[in-house]
């Protein structure tokens, strides 16, 4: 089955037992009616005004939109009653029957046409990134007719871990193209066939292929001519490679965050179910939770960055637990947007003055829900990478390292797998700076932090300590093996050529390595390495020292 039948499946599957369940759901509507509700006092009213409530918000998203219009209709009428405070007069309950006549009836009429939900969640699906990149990313592909600009640029890339096919003319690019599907294309706009073969090669690609073009020309018909052929960057010649390379990271690691986590708070487990399934469609991770009683434990092991949550439930209310959530520090900016049939603007402001974000008015397009959802989440990660990530570089400042440290070392230990804290420091840096200026040195270290980045594995955990230096954790790793490893990268890292304004140069790193196993704690482990850089120093640097506890 493909994905798509797969999801036009498994919402029918949605639908169909929410149909199933429908019976049921009315008939406790017709109990609370005829039953508590039907008695003086607003106790009975409150459940039957919020059994009715629930449909409003569930039967469009479940293709009965006729029951969520007649059972608003409802649930306008009783909240002008309850507003009052009163039982309801023999006419308002004359009125109540019919109106519950009306909403037995809408149940009855599913929605013929196919529900909105699948044709959403497919075109929000593919808006939104989430899957990890297949390995077929991190291939480019060069159209260059200068032999020796094309191998100097496939081997630049190549140190920060791409890998270059070249070719001389686009026929041949649309030949590779045929087979095998790059992360990227980078050709020459004056190419004899150039723009015109490019703007023909976009057209009959499957998904939107990143194509950077570099000229010699900088003028705007150049420019132009390349924006028209589909071009997402343009670079003039001599090749600035660092900042192709930046582009290049930028544009085929775009489509590979984390996927985005999601918790969902909602008493009624069909619609938690549909959210989460919606979502699930755009790659995100999702957690249900229909008991608000488990919010608490659920935060600290799913560690979300969005609540969806419901306002009204059983038990406690949606602001509430947005109250509650909100006095813990941990969680005082994960956002939380409220789901509601609420219309009522000054309540949905009441609502989030307890701390919610937004509100979100039920029933819900998926793609409405998809794209709210992953704005919120990237907005939260935007905010959160302020305060934990190094500006120049991206990575994890120093405060943050030191407790991935702690936290890594304690998993470690509970788990009995190994683990290679490592200290990193460029050689003779301040050289760098006096020679060829500041902005030169925050290009060295940006090259180092991008290599760092692309040989290491997405688990491992990379930082800036300081200045110029870094701190690496990498997990399931021993010693042996990290020194190794690093000791690859320092040769890659030896190997690039760094481009200043009186020409290139090339710059060293030293390491420290040391092994969890050898060392008890997350301090001594940090120091361990730190002696150990020292002696890679003292040894004549661009060398890797493993610490021997
Ligand atoms: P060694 O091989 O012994 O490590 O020599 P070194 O010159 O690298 O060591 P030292 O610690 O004396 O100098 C580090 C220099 O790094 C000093 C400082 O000006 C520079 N530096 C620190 N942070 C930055 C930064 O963000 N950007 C730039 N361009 N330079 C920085
Ligand atoms: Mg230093
Ligand atoms: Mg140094």
């Amino acid at each position: 089955m493909n994905p798509v039948d797969n999801i036009d499946a498994q919402l029918r599957a949605l639908q169909e037992s929410y149909r199933q369940q429908l019976p049921a759901k009315l008939a406790q509507v017709d109990a609370a009616w005829n039953g508590p509700a039907n008695t003086p006092g607003a106790e009975g009213l409150q459940e039957f005004h919020r059994l009715v409530h629930t449909l409003t918000g569930s039967g469009a998203t479940f293709g009965f939109s006729a029951l969520s219009d007649a059972a608003y209709s409802l649930e306008s009428f009783l909240k002008e009653l309850t507003a009052n405070g009163q039982a309801a007069t023999e006419e308002q309950r004359a009125q109540i029957a019919v109106l519950l006549r009306a909403l037995h009836e809408a149940a009855a009429k599913p929605d013929d046409a196919k529900p909105a939900p699948d044709e959403g969640a497919q075109r929000a699906r593919r808006a939104v990134p989430g899957q990890r990149p297949d390995r077929g990313q991190r291939l480019i592909y060069l159209v260059e007719d200068d032999a020796h600009l094309a191998q100097e640029v496939s081997m630049q890339l190549g140190y920060y871990g791409y890998g270059v096919r070249c070719f001389t003319s686009s026929s041949l690019l649309q030949a590779a193209l045929a087979q095998q599907m790059p992360a990227a294309v980078v050709m020459d706009v004056v190419f004899p066939e150039g723009p015109r073969a490019a703007s023909s090669l976009a057209l009959h690609l499957e998904k939107p292929l990143p194509l950077v073009f570099m000229s010699s020309r900088g003028d705007l018909p150049a420019r132009l001519l390349a924006v028209r052929a589909g071009g997402t960057a343009y670079f003039t010649k001599p090749l600035d490679i660092a900042a192709l390379i930046d582009k290049l990271d930028e544009l085929t690691s775009a489509e590979s965050p984390d996927p985005y986590r999601v918790l969902i708070v909602d008493d009624s487990p069909s619609l938690a179910a549909f959210y989460a399934f919606t979502l699930q469609q755009a790659a995100m991770i999702t957690h249900v939770v229909t008991n608000p009683q488990r919010l608490l434990e659920t935060l600290s092991e799913f560690n979300p960055e969005l609540i969806l949550m419901d306002m009204h439930m059983p038990g406690c209310s949606g602001e509430e637990l947005a109250k509650v959530i909100r006095q813990q520090e941990a969680y005082v900016s994960v956002p939380i947007v409220f789901l509601s049939t609420e219309t009522d603007t000054g309540k949905q402001l009441a609502a989030m003055q307890t701390g919610g974000d937004d509100f979100l008015t039920k029933p819900i397009r998926p793609e409405h829900l998809i794209s709210a959802a992953a704005a919120r989440v990237r907005r939260y990660r935007v905010l959160r990478s302020y305060m934990e990530r190094d500006s120049l570089t991206g990575l994890l400042n120093h405060t943050k390292i030191k407790e991935q440290l702690e936290v890594e070392v304690n998993r470690a230990r509970r788990q009995g797998r190994s683990l290679a804290f490592v200290m990193i420091d460029i050689d003779r840096f301040k050289l760098v700076n006096d020679t060829y200026g500041h902005p030169t040195g925050d290009r060295v270290i940006k090259s180092l932090s991008h290599l760092l980045q692309q040989r290491l594995r997405r688990t491992d955990i990379v930082g800036r300590y300081g200045g110029e230096e870094f701190a690496v954790i990498l997990t399931d790793t021993d010693g042996p093996t990290a020194a190794k490893l690093l000791d690859e990268i320092r040769a890659a890292f030896a190997r690039v050529r760094q481009q200043a304004d009186g020409g290139e140069f090339s710059v060293t790193f030293s390491c420290g390595v040391a092994e969890f196993s050898r060392f008890g704690s997350a301090a001594d482990l940090g120091s361990a390495a730190d002696k150990a850089l020292y002696e890679a120093k003292r040894g004549g640097r661009n060398r890797v020292r493993e610490a021997r506890g």
